[in-house]
Order: structure tokens, then C-alpha cells, then sequence
């Protein structure tokens, strides 16, 4: 006999990677520039050439042990530039002894749950969500409960203070949020922190606010990411350079533990027992010497930037409506149906491939990826135009 969520998880679908495959076979098909696919958030800009400089560097020096295996907690050099790099930017006393690095932010999240997780414990998340929070909440033992966002996407006080109890061990949020691209204000991270610090005290037991961050250099218009970190004890950034340095493939990213923690060392020797329990000991070594000579760079997020405009431009001329996102590199698009898998295949029909929102907890909404190639833009428009006015006619 297997395990009966393991096989599950296994043998169920993501609806993303269905319209990714769905895309692929459609493209070779009828030609890839004329399909639109929006369904993946694989970053369209090249990494940085700090990377492939580094990479080049490294491996060209005999003296380095590029490949072999460092500490378990990442090379105790990366996690001192990384330390420093985030004490300068949010005015933090992080030391690299409260630094893990991992796997990328999948890792740093399913680690962080573990690390804090007893069976049963429930972990608020805010929806819309990234669809593999659930599979990571309840792989860690935990039961997932979830919080309808606010009309802008931003979190919804009211409705997370009442989603919160006595069995609420951790919380995640995510800013900038996929799939909706909204950023959380300083006000509404200090509302949250209000929140969870006003049942920590009614409980006297910590509840962990996890910040899954891997966009947080992707905002536009000046928008500012504040630092969860600053703003409540108990929490723990999850990040990743995946998306900002368009590294998604080679897995690496870090967690911080919030040295104001009361119990910082402790979860932090849980997050190192987590990783080694799942075997996440020692991410890939190259790409560690390589993230320790580029901190501080990104990929050229105007390249994003650009698309965003042309994107909003266009859809917002044919009537389109959607929250405009500030952060991340996804736009929510309200469906013209309430059923959004129908709007999604009607899109099809158009050769536009984009994703139903129910996967990510809410309905009605499609998420297009708008990291892609400027041309897919620009040649999508009249296909979304199209796809409007066979509702608007109906
Ligand atoms: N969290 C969010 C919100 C994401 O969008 C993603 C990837 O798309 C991840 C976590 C996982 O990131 P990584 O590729 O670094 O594991």
C-alpha cells in the first residue's frame, strides 16, 4: 500500500503545467508565434551577466571546489554577504547563523513549514494563492485555511483576524503576490502583525508569519516591498533567486529566521533538522559561489516593466477588467464568465492560454504571465479583442 496524499498529489494535474503541455503541443502544431501563451512564470529576461560571469570564473579556477559539498546551512561566506546584504536594506540584525540556504523557495518553504508544523496545527493563507501551498501546508502535516483577500487583493483584516485560533500555528503571505501582483502596504503587514500579536498573547504560543518572497525585487511605479522581518518577531522570510535572477532551474534561495525571534536559535536548529529530514542538505554549490559574487543584482525587471504597460494598455482599451498589479510579473484578469476553466477554454478557441483561477482559491479570474516575449504581447491583443467581443455579442 502507498500513502494516500502522496500518490494524490502524484497522480493529480496541476492546471498550469496541463495549459503549459497543452501550449507546447499546440505550437508545434500550428507554429509558436502564433500562439499566445501566458501560463507559465518562467522568467523571459536573461540572468544577468554577473552570472555567467561568475559561473565562468569559478569553474576556470582550479583552486575552488566548485562542485564539491559545502556545510549543510550553505557556504558560511554566502550567508555572511547575504546577512549584510538585508541588514543594510531593511535595517535588520540578521547574523549568518540565522541564514539557511536552500533549494529555491519551494525549499525555504517547505522546510520553514515543517521546522514549526505539529500535525493537525492550521496555516492561514490569503486567497488568491500559489497553488502548491497546499501541497506544502498539508506534506508538512498541517491543515490549510483560507482567507478570501480584500477587493484589491490586499489582506483583508477583518476576515484574517477571524480566520486565526488557537490552532493557528503559522501564517503565509506573499508579496508580490502571484497570481494577483498586488504588494502588501506597510500599513497592512502592521495590521497583520497587530493581529497575530493579539493572539500569540490570548494563546501564549508563538504564531509564525511566513513571507514567501521571491518577487520581491519584481514592483513597479517606485512601489515599495516593506520588510516583514521589521514589522513582527515571529516571522520568517522565505526567499529565492529564481525570478530575480532569473535562475528558476538551477534551485537556490535562502531562509532568514527574524533574529527579534524569541526563539530564534531553536527554530533555527528546527528549519536545519527540516532540511535534513526531506534530504535539502547542501544546495546545488556552484550556483551558491555564484549567488555569493552577485548580491545586490537582478535580471532588468524594466523588461517586465514594458510589458506590463503594453499589456494593460491594450486590455484595458478593449474593457477589460483586472486589479492593476504593482509587483510580480502576473496580471488577475477578471473572466467574462463566472466560470473561469470555461472562459480559459473559450480563450483556447483564440490560441490565448490562460490560467482558470480555482487552483489558486478564488473564482471567476484568469492569470496571464506577462513574462514573455514582447512580441506575444503585441500580437495577443487582437486575439483578447476577439475573444471580448464574442461575449460582448452573445
Ligand atoms: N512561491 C511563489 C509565490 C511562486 O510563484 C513560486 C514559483 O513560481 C515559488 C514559491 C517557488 O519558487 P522556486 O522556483 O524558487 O522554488
Amino acid at each position: 500500500m502507498l500513502p494516500e496524499k502522496t500518490l494524490a498529489w502524484g497522480q493529480s494535474r496541476s492546471c498550469i503545467r496541463e495549459l503549459a503541455e497543452y501550449g507546447a503541443k499546440r505550437k508545434a502544431e500550428i507554429g509558436a508565434d502564433k500562439v499566445y501563451d501566458f501560463s507559465l512564470g518562467n522568467p523571459s529576461v536573461p540572468a544577468p551577466e554577473c552570472v555567467n560571469r561568475a559561473v565562468i570564473d569559478i569553474v576556470s579556477d582550479k583552486t575552488i571546489p566548485a562542485h564539491a559539498y559545502t556545510t549543510a546551512a550553505g557556504l558560511i561566506s554566502l550567508r555572511q554577504k547575504l546577512a549584510e546584504n538585508l541588514n543594510a536594506r531593511y535595517a535588520l540584525k540578521l547574523s549568518p547563523e540565522l541564514l539557511y540556504v536552500t533549494c529555491g523557495a519551494a525549499a525555504s518553504l517547505t522546510i520553514s513549514l515543517r521546522a514549526v508544523l505539529l500535525p493537525g496545527d492550521e496555516v492561514v493563507v490569503i486567497a488568491p494563492f500559489f497553488p502548491e501551498y497546499r501541497v506544502f501546508v498539508e506534506g508538512a502535516g498541517g491543515k490549510l485555511v483560507v482567507v478570501p483577500a480584500a477587493a484589491d487583493f490586499t489582506v483583508d483584516i477583518e476576515a484574517f483576524d477571524k480566520a486565526i485560533s488557537s490552532k493557528t500555528k503559522a501564517v503565509i503571505i506573499n508579496s508580490p503576490n502571484n497570481p494577483s501582483g498586488a504588494v502588501l502596504s506597510e500599513k497592512n503587514i502592521k495590521d497583520i502583525a497587530a493581529v497575530l500579536k493579539r493572539h500569540e498573547n490570548a494563546n501564549k504560543s508563538p504564531i509564525y508569519l511566513i513571507s514567501d518572497e521571491p518577487y520581491r525585487e519584481i514592483v513597479y511605479d517606485g512601489a515599495d516591498v516593506p520588510c516583514t522581518l521589521q514589522y513582527y518577531d515571529d516571522s520568517i522570510m522565505c526567499y529565492s533567486f529564481s525570478k530575480s535572477l532569473s535562475l528558476p532551474g538551477e534551485r537556490i534561495g535562502y531562509i532568514a529566521v527574524n533574529d527579534k525571534m524569541q526563539d530564534a536559535a531553536l527554530v533555527y536548529a528546527s528549519v536545519m533538522g527540516a532540511g535534513r529530514a526531506q534530504g535539502y542538505v547542501n544546495p546545488p554549490s556552484l550556483f551558491q559561489r555564484v549567488i555569493e559574487r552577485c548580491v545586490g543584482e537582478t535580471s532588468d525587471i524594466s523588461e517586465y516593466a514594458l510589458n506590463r504597460k503594453l499589456l494593460l494598455d491594450g486590455l484595458s482599451s478593449i474593457g477589460y477588467e483586472y486589479a492593476e498589479p504593482k509587483g510580480a510579473f502576473y496580471l488577475f484578469m477578471k473572466a467574462l464568465e463566472p466560470d473561469a476553466k470555461a472562459f480559459s477554454e473559450r480563450a483556447k478557441k483564440h490560441e490565448l492560454l490562460l490560467v482558470p483561477s480555482d487552483d489558486f482559491g478564488c473564482e471567476g479570474y484568469v492569470r496571464i504571465s506577462y513574462c514573455v516575449s514582447r512580441s506575444v504581447i503585441e500580437n495577443s491583443i487582437p486575439a483578447f479583442k476577439a475573444l471580448y467581443e464574442e461575449y460582448k455579442t452573445k
